[in-house]
């Protein structure tokens, strides 16, 4: 029998035809009704109300009681013979035409168990595709859940050291607010820069007028042997920072001068600076710095900006606060110290040598026939000579020692820790250098010269308290004028 190649049957519909009504029959017809490309196109049964001629009548397929039709079914390529009758069977095998195949009882058999197995087979293949689609879902949630929680945790991170330093900025600025000394201030501005921006290294510089140089005021980070001490205004990133305002050197290059501030530049590979501002001046500049690579991002910088604001004006308070301090003891003229100054000094360094069991000296001295200077070259120029008698006190003097104004024409040193005969020997070059200096007076008029006279007296040799010394000294002072001036007398 010459069978219809496979390659046929599977590019077409497979047309079948099933003999039988049994249970097993409509089983069959219902699974072969379930395949895509096979056509039961009858069932033949001689019962009309056997299970498969029932199902065949619900599924819309051709039911016939007469075998015998089957054969007029176009293009019919196979019969299922399931009914168990031998005559049937032989009948329809006597009948059959050559292109149509035919399998019995027990070829139908193997076909039952190869479609149960096809169906068990799918229906296994579905649920594990949808128990991939699934897992698939479960692990896309889970890796959703892992990735919410991670941005969860980082924004809790962000969300604590913002907050940490959002504590730290409030304090920082109520803390600047609170301190008055130009030096606590500075202070707190490197610590606050450490403690805001993290700054590995930090320092400020204040503007001195006087020779247009920044010097170091306050650092943090490294010992402070590590940081020049004074900067010229045009040199280094202080300099850049003083003439442009806020600048910043990410990677500062190989050998480049503006990172010098610092004495070791292996100190220094990224850095930043701000001027520290009142209006149009510039009073200082603070630097922040890094010896490992280091950018800080615009809201870094921009905080930068905001604390160099900020400490600015508590550096002008205090600034001016130490101004207005100095001014109160200062004698505006001489820019020695003044008479109020002078005594609470005194009483301090009394109580000191005191304690310490220290000598102490006095020194008084009084220009010589100044009230005839005044009369004959104008008052003007007598303060030029009193001017110059303080320039020339102030030089002969050590740091610790203490000038002032004591009133009028009068002047007094203080000297702590020294003897009479030290103290002698300064009133002496005072004395000399004065009698040495010329004033001019005027065109045509040939410069002069004026003297002093000097009284000195110490603690404990002449006087234990501070006015008997006082005393001893304008004693000493008056027996000067008295024998002959430009002269010192040491107190009896
Ligand atoms: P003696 O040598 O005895 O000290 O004589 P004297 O003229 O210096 O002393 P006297 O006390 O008679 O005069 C002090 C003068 O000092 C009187 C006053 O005009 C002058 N004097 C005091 N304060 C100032 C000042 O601030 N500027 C100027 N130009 N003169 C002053
Ligand atoms: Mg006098
Ligand atoms: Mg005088």
């Amino acid at each position: 029998m010459a069978a219809a190649p496979l390659r046929a049957i599977a590019d077409r519909q497979l047309i079948i035809a099933i003999v039988g009504g049994s249970l097993r029959a409509a089983s069959i017809l219902r699974l072969l009704s379930e395949v895509d490309n096979i056509d039961v196109s009858a069932i033949c049964s001689s019962n009309p109300t056997a299970p498969a001629v029932r199902l065949a009548e619900d599924l819309g397929i051709y039911s016939t009681r007469d075998y015998t039709e089957v054969y007029q079914i176009p293009g019919l390529d196979l019969i299922i013979d399931m009914s168990d009758d031998p005559r049937v069977h032989a009948a329809l095998q006597s009948q059959r035409p050559s292109n149509v195949e035919m399998i019995g009882s027990s070829g139908s058999e193997l076909v039952w168990d190869l479609l149960v197995a096809k169906k068990r087979g799918e229906e296994q293949e579905k649920l594990f595709v949808e128990l991939q689609v699934a897992y698939d879902k479960i692990r896309s949630h889970e890796r959703r859940l892992q990735s919410s929680k991670e941005a969860l945790e980082r924004a809790n991170q962000e969300l604590e050291s913002r907050l940490a330093e959002i504590f730290f900025t409030h304090e920082f600025f109520k803390a600047l607010t609170s301190f008055s000394s130009v030096d606590d201030v500075c202070s707190l501005i490197v610590d606050g820069a450490n403690g805001i921006l993290g700054a590995e290294i930090s320092c400020v510089y204040l503007f001195e007028r006087e020779d247009w140089t920044l010097r170091l005021s306050a650092s943090q980070g490294r010992s402070e042997d590590a940081f020049e001490p004074v900067i010229s205004v045009r040199d280094t990133i202080l300099g850049t920072a003083f003439r442009d305002g806020l600048v910043q050197e990410a990677d500062v290059p190989f050998g480049s001068d503006s990172s010098t501030w610092a004495r070791n530049r292996e100190d220094v590979r990224s850095q930043a600076a701000v001027p520290l501002r009142t209006g149009e001046h510039v009073i200082g500049v603070m630097v922040v710095a890094s010896a490992n690579f280091r950018e800080l991002t615009p809201a870094e910088l921009e905080r930068l900006q905001v604390i160099g604001n900020q400490s600015s004006l508590s550096l002008q308070n205090a600034l001016l606060h130490g101004e207005l301090e100095r001014l109160s003891v200062t004698d505006r003229l001489t820019e020695l110290y003044n008479h109020g100054y002078f005594q609470q000094r005194l009483e301090e360094e009394l109580g000191r040598s005191e304690r310490f069991g220290h000598q102490l000296a006095l020194i008084m001295l009084d220009i010589d026939d100044f009230k005839e200077f005044n009369d004959t070259y104008g008052h003007p120029r007598g303060d030029v000579v009193l001017k110059a008698v303080s320039d020339i006190i102030r030089s002969n003097l050590r740091d610790i020692d203490v000038a002032a104004r004591y009133g009028g024409e009068e002047f007094v040193i203080v000297l702590p820790e020294t003897d009479v005969q030290g103290a002698f020997a300064v009133a002496e070059r005072i004395k000399d250098s004065m009698a040495a200096h010329k004033f001019a007076t005027g065109e045509a008029i040939p410069p002069v010269h004026k003297s002093v006279s000097v009284g000195v007296a110490s603690y404990p040799e002449h006087a234990l308290t501070q006015s008997r010394l006082i005393e001893a000294a304008d004693r000493a002072m008056y027996v000067a004028k008295r024998a002959g001036k430009n002269t010192v007398r040491v107190a009896e």
